[in-house]
Protein backbone atom coordinates (compact mmCIF):
# COMPACT_ATOMS: atom_id res chain seq x y z
CA UNK A 1 0.00 0.00 0.00
CA UNK A 2 1.59 3.50 -1.12
CA UNK A 3 1.66 5.67 2.12
CA UNK A 4 3.17 9.04 3.11
CA UNK A 5 6.31 9.12 4.71
CA UNK A 6 4.40 10.94 7.93
CA UNK A 7 1.90 8.07 7.51
CA UNK A 8 4.42 5.57 7.78
CA UNK A 9 6.46 6.92 10.59
CA UNK A 10 3.20 7.24 12.55
CA UNK A 11 1.73 3.61 11.71
CA UNK A 12 5.86 2.14 12.36
CA UNK A 13 5.82 3.66 15.88
CA UNK A 14 8.59 5.87 14.69
CA UNK A 15 10.02 9.32 14.20
CA UNK A 16 10.55 11.08 10.44
CA UNK A 17 13.82 13.04 11.12
CA UNK A 18 14.58 14.75 7.83
CA UNK A 19 16.78 17.66 8.11
CA UNK A 20 18.04 17.91 4.85
CA UNK A 21 14.89 17.08 2.81
CA UNK A 22 11.94 19.50 2.73
CA UNK A 23 8.46 18.09 2.89
CA UNK A 24 9.76 15.05 3.57
CA UNK A 25 6.58 13.36 4.91
CA UNK A 26 4.85 13.88 2.08
CA UNK A 27 6.86 11.42 -0.12
CA UNK A 28 4.98 8.66 -1.12
CA UNK A 29 6.16 5.11 -0.68
CA UNK A 30 6.33 2.90 -3.60
CA UNK A 31 7.02 -0.05 -1.63
CA UNK A 32 9.00 -1.19 0.98
CA UNK A 33 12.09 -3.80 1.56
CA UNK A 34 14.76 -5.49 4.27
CA UNK A 35 16.96 -6.67 1.11
CA UNK A 36 19.40 -3.43 -0.37
CA UNK A 37 20.03 -6.26 -2.87
CA UNK A 38 16.48 -5.61 -4.43
CA UNK A 39 15.12 -2.44 -3.17
CA UNK A 40 13.53 -0.48 -6.03
CA UNK A 41 13.37 3.15 -6.44
CA UNK A 42 10.97 5.12 -3.94
CA UNK A 43 10.67 2.43 -1.12
CA UNK A 44 11.17 2.26 1.93
CA UNK A 45 14.33 0.30 3.46
CA UNK A 46 14.03 -1.23 7.28
CA UNK A 47 17.62 -1.68 8.53
CA UNK A 48 16.27 -5.10 10.07
CA UNK A 49 19.00 -6.83 11.72
CA UNK A 50 19.05 -10.89 11.06
CA UNK A 51 21.00 -13.59 12.17
CA UNK A 52 23.84 -13.10 10.19
CA UNK A 53 23.54 -9.59 9.07
CA UNK A 54 22.72 -5.88 9.90
CA UNK A 55 20.67 -3.58 7.75
CA UNK A 56 22.64 -0.97 8.98
CA UNK A 57 25.65 -1.89 6.87
CA UNK A 58 23.47 -1.74 3.81
CA UNK A 59 21.47 1.68 4.06
CA UNK A 60 24.15 3.27 1.88
CA UNK A 61 23.76 0.31 -1.06
CA UNK A 62 19.92 0.84 -0.63
CA UNK A 63 19.55 4.78 -0.62
CA UNK A 64 22.48 4.02 -4.01
CA UNK A 65 19.59 1.67 -5.28
CA UNK A 66 16.81 4.67 -4.97
CA UNK A 67 15.32 3.52 -1.46
CA UNK A 68 12.88 6.65 -0.96
CA UNK A 69 14.00 6.46 2.89
CA UNK A 70 15.28 4.02 5.74
CA UNK A 71 13.96 2.98 9.09
CA UNK A 72 16.94 2.62 11.69
CA UNK A 73 17.54 1.83 15.14
CA UNK A 74 17.69 5.19 17.04
CA UNK A 75 20.83 3.78 18.63
CA UNK A 76 22.56 3.71 15.71
CA UNK A 77 21.43 7.04 13.76
CA UNK A 78 24.53 8.80 15.13
CA UNK A 79 27.37 6.63 13.06
CA UNK A 80 25.04 6.06 9.72
CA UNK A 81 27.52 8.03 7.03
CA UNK A 82 26.65 11.07 4.99
CA UNK A 83 24.93 9.49 2.11
CA UNK A 84 22.63 7.55 4.16
CA UNK A 85 21.61 10.71 6.23
CA UNK A 86 20.90 12.22 3.08
CA UNK A 87 17.59 10.37 2.64
CA UNK A 88 14.70 11.21 5.34
CA UNK A 89 15.38 8.49 8.09
CA UNK A 90 12.34 7.25 10.38
CA UNK A 91 14.06 6.62 13.95
CA UNK A 92 12.95 3.86 15.62
CA UNK A 93 13.80 1.55 19.00
CA UNK A 94 14.04 -1.20 16.41
CA UNK A 95 13.58 -1.41 12.79
CA UNK A 96 12.18 -5.11 13.07
CA UNK A 97 9.23 -3.96 15.20
CA UNK A 98 8.67 -1.11 13.40
CA UNK A 99 8.49 -3.00 10.05
CA UNK A 100 5.55 -5.14 12.56
CA UNK A 101 3.25 -2.35 13.41
CA UNK A 102 3.44 -1.30 9.94
CA UNK A 103 2.01 -4.49 8.61
CA UNK A 104 -0.47 -4.02 11.59
CA UNK A 105 -1.19 -0.21 10.67
CA UNK A 106 -1.61 -1.19 7.08
CA UNK A 107 -4.22 -4.78 7.48
CA UNK A 108 -6.36 -2.14 10.38
CA UNK A 109 -6.23 0.48 7.66
CA UNK A 110 -7.74 -1.50 5.04
CA UNK A 111 -9.74 -3.54 7.14
CA UNK A 112 -11.29 -6.37 5.13
CA UNK A 113 -10.81 -10.10 5.98
CA UNK A 114 -7.25 -11.59 6.31
CA UNK A 115 -6.83 -15.61 6.12
CA UNK A 116 -3.85 -17.02 7.88
CA UNK A 117 -2.75 -21.15 7.47
CA UNK A 118 -0.63 -22.56 9.74
CA UNK A 119 0.76 -26.50 10.06
CA UNK A 120 2.99 -28.86 10.08
CA UNK A 121 3.37 -29.54 6.45
CA UNK A 122 1.38 -27.93 3.02
CA UNK A 123 1.01 -24.12 4.24
CA UNK A 124 2.47 -23.05 1.14
CA UNK A 125 0.76 -25.09 -1.21
CA UNK A 126 -2.65 -24.23 0.97
CA UNK A 127 -2.27 -20.77 0.54
CA UNK A 128 -2.21 -20.97 -3.47
CA UNK A 129 -4.99 -22.99 -3.65
CA UNK A 130 -6.79 -21.09 -1.04
CA UNK A 131 -6.06 -17.76 -3.10
CA UNK A 132 -6.74 -19.39 -6.65
CA UNK A 133 -10.05 -20.73 -5.47
CA UNK A 134 -11.15 -17.29 -3.98
CA UNK A 135 -9.95 -15.68 -7.10
CA UNK A 136 -12.37 -17.01 -8.68
CA UNK A 137 -14.61 -14.36 -7.24
CA UNK A 138 -12.12 -11.84 -5.50
CA UNK A 139 -9.06 -9.65 -5.83
CA UNK A 140 -6.76 -11.51 -3.18
CA UNK A 141 -3.64 -11.00 -2.11
CA UNK A 142 -1.46 -13.60 -1.97
CA UNK A 143 1.66 -13.72 0.34
CA UNK A 144 4.58 -14.82 -2.11
CA UNK A 145 5.77 -17.83 -1.70
CA UNK A 146 7.28 -19.03 1.60
CA UNK A 147 7.24 -15.60 3.66
CA UNK A 148 5.36 -16.80 6.78
CA UNK A 149 7.86 -15.54 9.77
CA UNK A 150 8.49 -12.45 11.59
CA UNK A 151 9.71 -10.05 8.90
CA UNK A 152 8.20 -12.25 5.77
CA UNK A 153 4.05 -11.88 7.24
CA UNK A 154 4.35 -8.12 7.69
CA UNK A 155 6.16 -7.26 4.10
CA UNK A 156 3.54 -9.05 2.92
CA UNK A 157 0.76 -7.40 4.65
CA UNK A 158 2.45 -3.79 3.02
CA UNK A 159 1.64 -5.27 -0.48
CA UNK A 160 -2.42 -5.13 0.48
CA UNK A 161 -3.73 -2.52 -1.98
CA UNK A 162 -7.17 -0.82 -1.18
CA UNK A 163 -8.66 -2.88 -4.05
CA UNK A 164 -7.93 -6.35 -1.97
CA UNK A 165 -11.09 -7.92 -1.22
CA UNK A 166 -9.43 -10.17 1.17
CA UNK A 167 -6.26 -11.69 2.13
CA UNK A 168 -4.29 -14.98 2.56
CA UNK A 169 -1.12 -15.32 4.22
CA UNK A 170 1.24 -18.60 5.88
CA UNK A 171 2.28 -18.55 9.23
CA UNK A 172 5.34 -20.65 10.16
CA UNK A 173 6.81 -21.39 13.61
CA UNK A 174 10.15 -22.75 15.63
CA UNK A 175 8.92 -22.28 18.54
CA UNK A 176 6.19 -21.73 21.45
CA UNK A 177 4.07 -18.66 20.99
CA UNK A 178 5.62 -17.27 17.72
CA UNK A 179 2.20 -17.80 15.99
CA UNK A 180 0.41 -16.28 18.51
CA UNK A 181 2.61 -13.09 17.92
CA UNK A 182 2.44 -13.30 13.69
CA UNK A 183 -1.51 -13.63 14.72
CA UNK A 184 -1.31 -10.29 16.83
CA UNK A 185 0.74 -8.36 13.61
CA UNK A 186 -2.04 -9.81 11.03
CA UNK A 187 -5.47 -10.12 12.97
CA UNK A 188 -6.67 -12.90 10.89
CA UNK A 189 -10.53 -13.04 10.50
CA UNK A 190 -9.97 -16.86 9.61
CA UNK A 191 -7.27 -19.39 10.39
CA UNK A 192 -6.48 -22.77 8.36
CA UNK A 193 -4.46 -25.46 10.14
CA UNK A 194 -2.93 -28.44 7.58
CA UNK A 195 -1.65 -30.95 10.59
CA UNK A 196 0.23 -31.52 13.51
CA UNK A 197 3.83 -32.97 12.39
CA UNK A 198 7.46 -33.64 14.33
CA UNK A 199 8.92 -30.49 12.82
CA UNK A 200 11.05 -29.10 15.64
CA UNK A 201 10.42 -31.07 17.81
CA UNK A 202 13.36 -30.47 19.72
CA UNK A 203 12.28 -27.18 20.85
CA UNK A 204 9.28 -28.51 22.70
CA UNK A 205 9.58 -30.61 25.93
CA UNK A 206 6.43 -32.09 25.69
CA UNK A 207 7.09 -32.84 21.86
CA UNK A 208 4.12 -33.84 19.67
CA UNK A 209 1.59 -32.48 22.00
CA UNK A 210 3.78 -29.32 22.77
CA UNK A 211 3.66 -28.32 18.80
CA UNK A 212 0.20 -28.78 18.56
CA UNK A 213 -0.77 -26.51 20.85
CA UNK A 214 1.92 -23.75 18.80
CA UNK A 215 -0.13 -24.21 16.02
CA UNK A 216 -3.74 -24.00 18.29
CA UNK A 217 -2.21 -20.32 18.91
CA UNK A 218 -3.67 -19.37 15.49
CA UNK A 219 -7.06 -20.75 16.69
CA UNK A 220 -6.94 -19.35 19.70
CA UNK A 221 -6.22 -16.04 18.38
CA UNK A 222 -9.46 -15.95 16.35
CA UNK A 223 -12.43 -13.91 17.40
CA UNK A 224 -15.53 -15.26 18.05
CA UNK A 225 -16.82 -14.37 14.99
CA UNK A 226 -14.13 -16.09 12.82
CA UNK A 227 -13.90 -19.41 11.65
CA UNK A 228 -11.45 -22.25 11.71
CA UNK A 229 -10.84 -24.65 9.18
CA UNK A 230 -9.80 -27.73 10.66
CA UNK A 231 -8.01 -31.18 8.98
CA UNK A 232 -10.37 -33.39 10.60
CA UNK A 233 -8.14 -36.35 9.81
CA UNK A 234 -5.21 -35.07 12.35
CA UNK A 235 -5.32 -36.26 15.96
CA UNK A 236 -4.58 -33.37 16.78
CA UNK A 237 -5.80 -30.62 14.72
CA UNK A 238 -9.32 -32.62 14.80
CA UNK A 239 -9.56 -31.44 18.33
CA UNK A 240 -8.97 -27.72 18.03
CA UNK A 241 -13.03 -26.69 17.32
CA UNK A 242 -13.49 -27.49 20.89
CA UNK A 243 -12.07 -24.97 23.02
CA UNK A 244 -13.37 -22.21 19.88
CA UNK A 245 -15.94 -20.26 20.45
CA UNK A 246 -16.29 -19.36 16.88
CA UNK A 247 -17.53 -21.80 13.83
CA UNK A 248 -15.19 -24.68 13.31
CA UNK A 249 -15.22 -26.00 9.73
CA UNK A 250 -13.36 -29.62 8.98
CA UNK A 251 -11.78 -30.65 5.78
CA UNK A 252 -10.64 -34.40 4.76
CA UNK A 253 -11.96 -37.82 4.72
CA UNK A 254 -13.14 -38.28 8.39
CA UNK A 255 -17.09 -38.56 8.67
CA UNK A 256 -17.12 -34.67 10.55
CA UNK A 257 -15.39 -33.55 7.07
CA UNK A 258 -17.82 -31.11 4.93
CA UNK A 259 -16.23 -30.97 2.11
CA UNK A 260 -15.47 -34.64 3.11
CA UNK A 261 -12.99 -37.25 0.71
CA UNK A 262 -14.69 -39.61 -0.78
CA UNK A 263 -12.15 -41.27 -3.19
CA UNK A 264 -8.84 -40.21 -4.46
CA UNK A 265 -7.45 -41.79 -7.95
CA UNK A 266 -4.02 -40.89 -9.30
CA UNK A 267 -2.54 -41.38 -12.61
CA UNK A 268 0.54 -39.72 -14.85
CA UNK A 269 -1.89 -36.51 -15.29
CA UNK A 270 -2.54 -35.60 -11.40
CA UNK A 271 -5.35 -36.51 -9.07
CA UNK A 272 -9.20 -37.13 -9.44
CA UNK A 273 -10.65 -36.63 -6.40
CA UNK A 274 -14.13 -37.29 -5.75
CA UNK A 275 -15.78 -35.48 -2.41
CA UNK A 276 -18.91 -34.45 -1.26
CA UNK A 277 -20.37 -30.76 -0.07
CA UNK A 278 -23.30 -30.58 1.67
CA UNK A 279 -25.66 -32.96 -0.02
CA UNK A 280 -23.89 -33.12 -2.96
CA UNK A 281 -21.30 -35.23 -4.56
CA UNK A 282 -18.36 -33.55 -7.02
CA UNK A 283 -15.15 -34.01 -8.68
CA UNK A 284 -12.11 -32.14 -8.88
CA UNK A 285 -9.16 -33.26 -11.36
CA UNK A 286 -5.72 -31.62 -9.59
CA UNK A 287 -2.51 -31.06 -11.65
CA UNK A 288 -0.45 -31.59 -8.21
CA UNK A 289 0.82 -34.96 -7.29
CA UNK A 290 0.36 -36.91 -4.45
CA UNK A 291 -2.67 -37.65 -2.29
CA UNK A 292 -1.43 -35.19 0.39
CA UNK A 293 -2.40 -32.83 -1.92
CA UNK A 294 -6.14 -33.73 -2.26
CA UNK A 295 -6.75 -32.63 1.72
CA UNK A 296 -5.18 -29.45 0.64
CA UNK A 297 -7.71 -28.75 -2.35
CA UNK A 298 -10.61 -29.53 0.42
CA UNK A 299 -9.48 -26.51 2.75
CA UNK A 300 -9.06 -24.77 -0.24
CA UNK A 301 -12.81 -25.75 -0.77
CA UNK A 302 -14.16 -25.33 2.25
CA UNK A 303 -12.62 -21.48 2.52
CA UNK A 304 -13.89 -20.43 -0.93
CA UNK A 305 -17.14 -21.81 -0.27
CA UNK A 306 -17.43 -20.02 3.68
CA UNK A 307 -16.41 -16.96 1.40
CA UNK A 308 -19.22 -17.05 -0.96
CA UNK A 309 -17.33 -18.30 -4.22
CA UNK A 310 -19.67 -21.08 -6.16
CA UNK A 311 -17.86 -24.71 -5.67
CA UNK A 312 -17.80 -25.14 -9.12
CA UNK A 313 -15.93 -21.92 -10.32
CA UNK A 314 -13.29 -22.87 -6.88
CA UNK A 315 -13.26 -26.36 -8.49
CA UNK A 316 -12.16 -24.65 -11.71
CA UNK A 317 -9.94 -22.65 -10.24
CA UNK A 318 -8.07 -25.29 -8.58
CA UNK A 319 -7.60 -27.37 -11.31
CA UNK A 320 -5.65 -24.71 -13.38
CA UNK A 321 -2.60 -24.61 -10.24
CA UNK A 322 0.37 -26.87 -10.90
CA UNK A 323 2.87 -28.44 -8.88
CA UNK A 324 5.29 -25.27 -6.98
CA UNK A 325 8.79 -25.17 -6.89
CA UNK A 326 10.66 -28.12 -5.94
CA UNK A 327 7.10 -29.65 -4.98
CA UNK A 328 6.02 -32.08 -7.38
CA UNK A 329 7.20 -30.29 -10.67
CA UNK A 330 8.20 -32.68 -13.42
CA UNK A 331 11.17 -32.36 -15.48
CA UNK A 332 12.58 -33.92 -18.47
CA UNK A 333 16.46 -34.85 -18.44
CA UNK A 334 18.26 -36.92 -20.83
CA UNK A 335 14.66 -38.82 -21.97
CA UNK A 336 14.08 -39.23 -18.51
CA UNK A 337 11.59 -37.91 -16.31
CA UNK A 338 12.49 -35.97 -12.73
CA UNK A 339 9.47 -35.72 -10.18
CA UNK A 340 11.39 -33.19 -8.29
CA UNK A 341 9.28 -33.58 -4.85
CA UNK A 342 12.43 -32.35 -3.22
CA UNK A 343 11.54 -29.09 -1.25
CA UNK A 344 10.22 -31.47 1.66
CA UNK A 345 9.40 -34.81 3.23
CA UNK A 346 7.57 -36.15 5.55
CA UNK A 347 6.23 -39.95 5.79
CA UNK A 348 3.05 -39.30 4.75
CA UNK A 349 4.16 -37.25 1.91
CA UNK A 350 6.55 -39.45 0.82
CA UNK A 351 3.91 -42.62 0.89
CA UNK A 352 1.94 -40.48 -1.37
CA UNK A 353 4.19 -39.53 -3.93
CA UNK A 354 5.85 -43.53 -3.92
CA UNK A 355 1.86 -44.12 -5.07
CA UNK A 356 1.93 -40.98 -7.29
CA UNK A 357 5.26 -42.58 -8.93
CA UNK A 358 4.13 -46.30 -8.80
CA UNK A 359 1.12 -45.27 -11.75
CA UNK A 360 3.48 -43.15 -13.66
CA UNK A 361 3.77 -45.70 -16.92
CA UNK A 362 7.60 -45.73 -17.21
CA UNK A 363 10.64 -48.37 -17.63
CA UNK A 364 11.84 -48.25 -14.58
CA UNK A 365 10.27 -46.63 -11.37
CA UNK A 366 13.35 -45.07 -9.52
CA UNK A 367 12.79 -43.71 -5.83
CA UNK A 368 15.52 -41.77 -4.61
CA UNK A 369 15.09 -41.04 -1.28
CA UNK A 370 16.36 -38.50 1.03
CA UNK A 371 16.06 -38.52 5.20
CA UNK A 372 13.22 -36.95 7.09
CA UNK A 373 14.43 -35.18 9.46
CA UNK A 374 12.75 -34.17 12.93
CA UNK A 375 10.86 -37.71 13.43
CA UNK A 376 12.21 -37.90 16.97
CA UNK A 377 12.58 -41.00 18.72
CA UNK A 378 10.79 -43.11 16.10
CA UNK A 379 12.73 -42.57 12.93
CA UNK A 380 14.33 -45.32 12.16
CA UNK A 381 11.07 -47.12 11.99
CA UNK A 382 9.00 -44.56 10.05
CA UNK A 383 12.01 -44.67 7.73
CA UNK A 384 11.71 -48.51 7.13
CA UNK A 385 7.94 -48.01 6.67
CA UNK A 386 8.36 -46.42 3.79
CA UNK A 387 11.09 -48.50 2.07
CA UNK A 388 8.29 -51.61 2.67
CA UNK A 389 6.07 -49.42 0.94
CA UNK A 390 7.73 -48.48 -2.31
CA UNK A 391 8.78 -52.55 -2.46
CA UNK A 392 4.63 -53.09 -1.92
CA UNK A 393 3.87 -50.44 -4.53
CA UNK A 394 6.45 -52.21 -7.35
CA UNK A 395 9.05 -49.63 -7.40
CA UNK A 396 11.93 -50.46 -9.39
CA UNK A 397 14.84 -49.32 -7.81
CA UNK A 398 15.10 -47.50 -4.10
CA UNK A 399 18.12 -45.17 -3.23
CA UNK A 400 18.10 -43.76 0.27
CA UNK A 401 20.14 -40.78 0.95
CA UNK A 402 21.65 -39.58 4.05
CA UNK A 403 21.21 -40.38 7.65
CA UNK A 404 18.21 -42.58 8.37
CA UNK A 405 17.22 -42.63 5.29
CA UNK A 406 19.44 -45.91 5.23
CA UNK A 407 16.55 -47.72 6.99
CA UNK A 408 14.79 -47.01 3.71
CA UNK A 409 17.13 -48.62 1.29
CA UNK A 410 17.42 -51.81 3.93
CA UNK A 411 13.78 -52.39 4.24
CA UNK A 412 13.12 -52.19 0.25
CA UNK A 413 15.81 -54.47 -0.40
CA UNK A 414 14.64 -57.21 2.52
CA UNK A 415 11.21 -56.93 0.48
CA UNK A 416 13.45 -58.10 -2.62
CA UNK A 417 14.11 -54.51 -4.65
CA UNK A 418 17.27 -53.96 -5.79
CA UNK A 419 18.62 -50.74 -3.35
CA UNK A 420 21.17 -48.63 -1.70
CA UNK A 421 22.13 -46.12 0.28
CA UNK A 422 24.59 -43.03 -0.79
CA UNK A 423 26.14 -40.87 2.14
CA UNK A 424 24.38 -36.75 0.52
CA UNK A 425 22.78 -35.29 -2.26
CA UNK A 426 25.89 -34.68 -4.33
CA UNK A 427 26.79 -38.44 -4.03
CA UNK A 428 23.29 -39.01 -5.33
CA UNK A 429 23.92 -36.49 -8.05
CA UNK A 430 26.59 -38.45 -9.66
CA UNK A 431 24.74 -42.41 -8.97
CA UNK A 432 22.28 -40.41 -11.04
CA UNK A 433 24.13 -38.87 -14.04
CA UNK A 434 25.55 -42.74 -14.20
CA UNK A 435 22.68 -44.38 -13.95
CA UNK A 436 20.09 -42.50 -15.21
CA UNK A 437 18.66 -44.35 -18.48
CA UNK A 438 15.76 -43.15 -21.36
CA UNK A 439 12.27 -44.05 -20.14
CA UNK A 440 12.76 -44.37 -16.18
CA UNK A 441 11.32 -42.10 -14.17
CA UNK A 442 12.72 -40.79 -11.02
CA UNK A 443 10.86 -39.66 -7.81
CA UNK A 444 13.65 -36.88 -5.64
CA UNK A 445 12.29 -36.52 -2.68
CA UNK A 446 13.37 -35.50 1.23
CA UNK A 447 13.53 -33.43 3.93
CA UNK A 448 14.96 -29.72 3.50
CA UNK A 449 18.19 -30.36 4.97
CA UNK A 450 19.56 -32.85 2.69
CA UNK A 451 18.89 -30.27 -0.39
CA UNK A 452 18.48 -33.24 -2.67
CA UNK A 453 17.50 -30.84 -5.79
CA UNK A 454 21.08 -30.87 -5.50
CA UNK A 455 21.42 -34.35 -6.82
CA UNK A 456 19.03 -32.95 -9.87
CA UNK A 457 21.67 -29.84 -10.49
CA UNK A 458 24.99 -32.25 -10.28
CA UNK A 459 23.09 -35.20 -12.88
CA UNK A 460 22.19 -32.15 -15.13
CA UNK A 461 25.84 -30.63 -15.06
CA UNK A 462 27.62 -34.28 -15.83
CA UNK A 463 25.01 -35.22 -18.51
P1 LIG B 1 7.49 -24.73 5.18
O1 LIG B 1 7.38 -25.11 6.63
O2 LIG B 1 8.85 -24.95 4.62
O3 LIG B 1 6.95 -23.37 4.89
P2 LIG B 1 4.98 -25.70 4.12
O4 LIG B 1 4.24 -26.08 5.35
O5 LIG B 1 4.67 -24.39 3.51
O6 LIG B 1 6.55 -25.81 4.37
P3 LIG B 1 4.61 -26.85 1.49
O7 LIG B 1 5.73 -26.07 0.96
O8 LIG B 1 3.24 -26.55 1.02
O9 LIG B 1 4.67 -26.88 3.08
O10 LIG B 1 4.89 -28.38 1.19
C1 LIG B 1 6.13 -28.97 1.54
C2 LIG B 1 6.04 -30.47 1.50
O11 LIG B 1 5.17 -30.93 2.53
C3 LIG B 1 5.45 -31.03 0.20
O12 LIG B 1 6.43 -31.20 -0.78
C4 LIG B 1 4.91 -32.35 0.67
O13 LIG B 1 5.92 -33.31 0.71
C5 LIG B 1 4.47 -32.09 2.12
N1 LIG B 1 3.01 -31.82 2.25
C6 LIG B 1 2.27 -30.90 1.60
N2 LIG B 1 0.99 -30.94 2.02
C7 LIG B 1 0.91 -31.91 2.96
C8 LIG B 1 -0.13 -32.42 3.77
N3 LIG B 1 -1.37 -31.96 3.70
N4 LIG B 1 0.18 -33.43 4.64
C9 LIG B 1 1.43 -33.91 4.72
N5 LIG B 1 2.46 -33.46 3.98
C10 LIG B 1 2.22 -32.48 3.11
MG1 LIG C 1 5.84 -22.75 3.34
Amino acid sequence: MKLTLAEAAMGAGAVLDAPNVPNAGSVLLQGYSIDSRTIAPGELFFAVKGERFDGHDFITAAVERGAAAAVVSRARAASLSDLTLAVPLLLADDPLTALQSLGTHVRRRWGKRVIAVTGSAGKTTTKDAIAAALGAKFNVLKSKGNLNNNYGLPLQLLRIEPEHECAVVEMGMNHAGEIAALARIASPDWGVVTNVGMAHAENFADGQSGIARAKFELVESLQASGVAFLNCDDPYVSQFGRDFAGRAVYFGRGPCADPQIIDVAEDEHGLNIRYRAGDDEHTLALKLVGAHNAINAMAALAVAREAGVEIESAAAALTALTPGDKRGETIALAGATILNDAYNSNPEALRSMIRTLAVRPAQRRILIAGEMLELGEHAPRLHAECGKAAAEAGIDLVVGVRGNANHIAAASCMAGVPSLFLPDAETAGHWLAENLRPGDVVLIKGSRGVRLEQAIETAKQML
